[in-house]
C-alpha cells in the first residue's frame, strides 16, 4: 500500500515505523511542514505501561528511548511559606526533541521517506496514496476542511499555561503554587534530561492580566514568572525556547473530539483525532497507542481497508471517551485553584491540599490516604522509592524478552 503520513510528530511517525515494519512492501511518506529538529515543546512524561508497549511493537527505538529517559521519583506539592508535601510514583521523561529524533531515524531507517520543510495539504497527500493519515496535530488543516463530517468540536479551557524550560535540574515532579497580588499561580515541572528541566506555568486569565503576563514583551513574562517563582526554582532561570526554536507564548488547552476519526481513505491519529489535557501527561502516549492498533489492523494491500479503518475508529474511539472524561476532571481541578486554596497561604494544610490534587481524577479507597499521611514520613518515602526501583528494574529485564510483535 502507499500510505502517506500528514504530521511528523509522535503518531505519524511510529505509525510509519510500525508500517513499514510489519510489511517492507508498503511505501510510507511521513510529510513534515517544519524543519529537521524544530519541535516545540520541552520534555513529556510517560510510565512503564507505555514502554511495554513500545518494546512489544518496536524493541529498537523502545530500547533507545528508555536509554535516553530520565527517571523521576515521588511528587513535592510546594505552596507559598509552607514545607513540601510529598506524594508517591515514579515515571520517565524525555525531551520532545529527542523522542522525535528517535522515531525519525528509526523511520530511515526502515526505509520510510521522511520529508521536513513540507507542508502538506490535503491534494498533496491525496494524490499518490491509498491511506491518508491525518497526524496533523490539535490544529489538524485535513480534519478542520472537513469538520462537519468528522463531526469535530474543539472546546477551549479557561486557563492560560505557557510550556517554558529551566536549568534547574528537579528529581521529582514538582508542582509549586504561588499567592501573588492578584491571586494563584503554579508551575509543573519534571526532569528532562541534559540538564533540564521541562516547567508548564498555569493561572487563571484574571490572574495573567493582574500581573501582566498578556503584555507583548515576552521576555518581561520571563522575568516576571522567575521572580514570582525564585524559591521552588532555587533562583534558577527560565527558558523559554531550545536553541532554534520559537518562543513559547502563552496557550489555552483545546480539547478535540470528533464524531469519526475516517473520511474516505482519511484517518484521523493523534492529536488531530483526540486531545487530553497535559496535566494527565498522556497526549504522547495515546498517540503512539493510536498508531500502534491502526498499524495491527492494516491490510496487506488495499483490499478491506474501509473495514479496517471502520474497526479502528469504532475501538479506539470507545477507549479515548473515558480517557478524555477523565482528563476533562483533571483539567477542571486546576481550573478550580482559587477555590481549592483559597485566598490565606497560612491557612492551607499542604497535606490535605496535595491530596486533593492527587485524587482529581477520581475517586480512590481510604488506605490511600493513609498511604499519603505514611509517604510524608522521609524512611516511608525511602522505603517506596526502593520498592519503585526493584519494580521498575525487574520489568526492564523482563523487556527484551517480550515477544515481539511480528513485523
Ligand atoms: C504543555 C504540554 C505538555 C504536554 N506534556 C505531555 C506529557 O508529559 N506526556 C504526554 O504523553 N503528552 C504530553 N503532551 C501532549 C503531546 O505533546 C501531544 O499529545 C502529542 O505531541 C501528540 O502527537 P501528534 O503526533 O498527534 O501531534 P504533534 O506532536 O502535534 O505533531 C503534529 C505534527 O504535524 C505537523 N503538521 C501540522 N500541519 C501540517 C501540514 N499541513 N503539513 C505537514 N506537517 C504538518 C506539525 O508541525 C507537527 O510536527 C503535552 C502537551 C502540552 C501542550
Amino acid at each position: 500500500m502507499r500510505i502517506t503520513c500528514v504530521g511528523g510528530g509522535p503518531a505519524g511517525l511510529y505509525l510509519a515505523i510500525l508500517a513499514a515494519r510489519r510489511d517492507p512492501r508498503h511505501r510510507v511518506t511521513v510529510l513534515e511542514r517544519n524543519p529537521e529538529s524544530a519541535t516545540s515543546g520541552w520534555g513529556v512524561v510517560f510510565w512503564d505501561d507505555l514502554l511495554d508497549d513500545l518494546y512489544r511493537n518496536d524493541p529498537e527505538s523502545a530500547a533507545t528511548l528508555r536509554r535516553d529517559a530520565v527517571v523521576y521519583q515521588g511528587q513535592d506539592v510546594l505552596i507559598d511559606g509552607h514545607p513540601a508535601a510529598h506524594l508517591g510514583g515514579y515515571g520517565y521523561s524525555i525531551g520532545r526533541r529527542r523522542l522525535l529524533e528517535i522515531l525519525t531515524h528509526r523511520a530511515r531507517q526502515l526505509g520510510v521517506d521522511v520529508r521536513f520543510d513540507t507542508p502538506a495539504d490535503e491534494r498533496v497527500a491525496d494524490a499518490d496514496a491509498d491511506l491518508v493519515v491525518a497526524a496533523d496535530g490539535v490544529h489538524s488543516g485535513l480534519r478542520d476542511r472537513h469538520a462537519d463530517e468528522f463531526g469535530a468540536t474543539g472546546t477551549l479551557g479557561r486557563n492560560s499555561y505557557i510550556w517554558l524550560g529551566t536549568d534547574k535540574v528537579f528529581d521529582t515532579f514538582t508542582f509549586a503554587f504561588a499567592r501573588t497580588t492578584a491571586g494563584w499561580i503554579w508551575f509543573h515541572a519534571y526532569p528532562s534530561a541534559d540538564r533540564l528541566s521541562t516547567c508548564i506555568v498555569e493561572c487563571s486569565p484574571e490572574v495573567r492580566a493582574g500581573l501582566g503576563l498578556d503584555g507583548t514583551d515576552p521576555r518581561a513574562h520571563i522575568a516576571r514568572l522567575e521572580q514570582i517563582f525564585a524559591g521552588p526554582l532555587d533562583g534558577h532561570g527560565l527558558l523559554d525556547r531550545m536553541p532554534g526554536q520559537q518562543p513559547a507564548s502563552w496557550h489555552r488547552f483545546r480539547e478535540v473530539r470528533n464524531a469519526t476519526w475516517c473520511r474516505g481513505r482519511t484517518v484521523l491519529l493523534g492529536d488531530a483525532a483526540h486531545t487530553t489535557h497535559f496535566s494527565i501527561g498522556s497526549g504522547t502516549k495515546l498517540a503512539l497507542r493510536d498508531a500502534i492498533e491502526l498499524a495491527a489492523l492494516l491490510p496487506r494491500d488495499a483490499t478491506g481497508l474501509d473495514e479496517r479503518l471502520g474497526a479502528f475508529d469504532r475501538h479506539r474511539r470507545a477507549v479515548l471517551g473515558p480517557v478524555q472524561d477523565t482528563a476533562r476532571r483533571s483539567m477542571a481541578w486546576f481550573e478550580d485553584v482559587d477555590a481549592h486554596l483559597g485566598p490565606d497561604p497560612a491557612a492551607v494544610d499542604p497535606v490535605t491540599f496535595a491530596y486533593d490534587l492527587w485524587r482529581r481524577r477520581g475517586s480512590y479507597p481510604r488506605w490511600r490516604y493513609h498511604l499519603h499521611l505514611a509517604t510524608q514520613v522521609g524512611t516511608v518515602r525511602t522505603a517506596r522509592r526502593a520498592v519503585g526501583t526493584v519494580r521498575r528494574v525487574v520489568r526492564q529485564r523482563r523487556r527484551p524478552h517480550v515477544p515481539a510483535v511480528p513485523g
